[in-house]
């Protein structure tokens, strides 16, 4: 375990609370050079090894541990052979949850304990929640316009909301610099911390498939911070020798909102920021992501692609993986499985490759996105029997 900072890109080390490298990249942890998962600790804590910060307890031992379900039923939909790691389980309903656990136990070794984040979504319901168990003071920056239904469920944790009134992209480095001032440690998107607690879906992955490994991974990305953590994962087992294969890094966007995704195509080695249209994957939305060009790093450097898809790709591939696997997931996270299925086409993944989806959120929260033509007969109890029979 190390408190050593690292970018990617130029290898300069620095020491927290700094987030970014001079050049500009992001920065996450080191680690060691040696590795020993604990089965016997709980969630992520399992690989407390690669972590910077120790086990605090409590919420955070809910954090990962996630199952990975084979869908056979999506192959012929998905041109691979699907496996699903259902990061819907969270306390929160999504893998936030294993960033969030990292830095509120970070959070706590500090003098004047306090959190905070820049989401209108599930980062913000996250951060809060494991600020409320944690018994630490939260604020949480939202825009002036989010929708009363996602403020209520952040709300519940009891947090101190504030709306911006601004602009809310500016949010990111502003929230830090105030971070500095009062002594809230911002766990925004790609936050080294977050990056830490978020490597460990791709280190459980890893762990599963052993002793092979699968052939790909596939995930919806938005700022990069998770996507940035599976390539972290990679780099980390890779160093300690626990790596048998490399898995390709596929990540997918909204073609409404593509930056990366342009990168990757355009061949470009940075990420610039676009203007977004609208779309259904409102969680991985975001027109200038922090991480953008590590995650375009990532992807490269395994032999990966990042595609983007439409809508109405989107709203299929949901609606498949609940009839076809049981599996109810966010909008967004619906990107992975219509992600894989561009990716077969373009020849990108092969109808006999171990395929990880990574469905990053639960779709619980969104009882609008199911099924909205839901318009089941009404019977007499008196003919039941009749009914039943006639629908199998
Ligand atoms: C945050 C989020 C993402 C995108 O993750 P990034 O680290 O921002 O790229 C994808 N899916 C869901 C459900 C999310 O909440
Ligand atoms: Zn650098």
């Amino acid at each position: 375990m190390t408190a050593r900072l690292r970018c990617y890109r130029c290898n300069e080390t620095y020491h927290p609370p700094e987030q970014r490298c001079v050049c500009g990249e992001p920065l996450w942890f080191d680690v060691g050079d040696g590795f020993a998962p604990d089965p016997d600790a709980p969630g992520l804590w399992r690989f407390r090894d690669l972590l910077p910060v120790d086990d605090p307890g409590g919420l955070a031992h809910a954090a990962g541990g996630t199952p990975l379900v084979r869908t056979s039923r999506l192959d012929d939909y998905a041109g691979c052979r699907v496996h699903v790691k259902d990061e819907g389980e969270h306390p929160t309903g999504s893998f936030k949850d294993r960033g969030t656990a990292v830095g509120v136990a970070a959070a706590l070794d500090r003098d004047r304990p306090a959190v905070g984040t820049v989401s209108h979504g599930n980062m913000a319901m996250s951060v809060a929640a494991y600020a409320a168990a944690a018994d630490l003071d939260c604020v949480v920056l939202v825009p002036a316009d989010i929708p009363p239904e996602r403020l209520r469920i952040i709300a519940q944790y009891d947090p101190h909301v504030l709306r911006i009134d601004g602009d809310y992209g500016r949010l990111y480095d502003e929230s830090l610099a105030v971070g500095a001032e009062t002594g809230v440690t911002f766990l925004n998107s790609d936050s080294p911390l977050r990056v830490a607690g978020q490597k460990t879906t791709t280190l459980e992955v890893l762990s599963a498939f052993r002793p092979e490994a699968p052939d790909a991974i596939v995930m919806p990305v938005s700022s990069g911070g998770h996507a940035s953590g599976a390539w972290k994962a990679i780099r980390d087992l890779a160093a300690c020798d626990a790596l048998p294969a490399t898995p390709k890094l596929c990540f997918v966007q909204s073609a409404a909102c593509d930056p990366i995704a342009a990168a990757f195509r355009a061949g470009d080695d940075a990420v610039s920021p676009t203007t977004p249209g609208d779309t259904i994957a409102y969680s991985i939305a975001n027109p200038d992501p922090p991480s953008g060009t590590r995650a375009l790093a990532a992807a490269r450097a395994t032999d990966g692609a990042v595609v983007s898809v439409t809508d109405d790709e989107i709203r299929d591939a949901r609606a498949r993986l609940a009839r076809d696997a049981g599996l109810c997931v966010e909008t967004a996270s619906a990107t992975s499985l219509a992600g894989a299925r561009r990716l077969a086409a373009d020849g990108v993944l092969a109808p006999d490759d171990r395929v990880v989806l990574v469905a990053t959120g639960s779709g619980f929260k969104e009882a609008s996105a199911a099924a909205s033509d839901a318009d089941p007969p009404t019977v007499p109890l008196a003919d039941l029997q009749g009914a039943v029979a006639g629908r199998l």
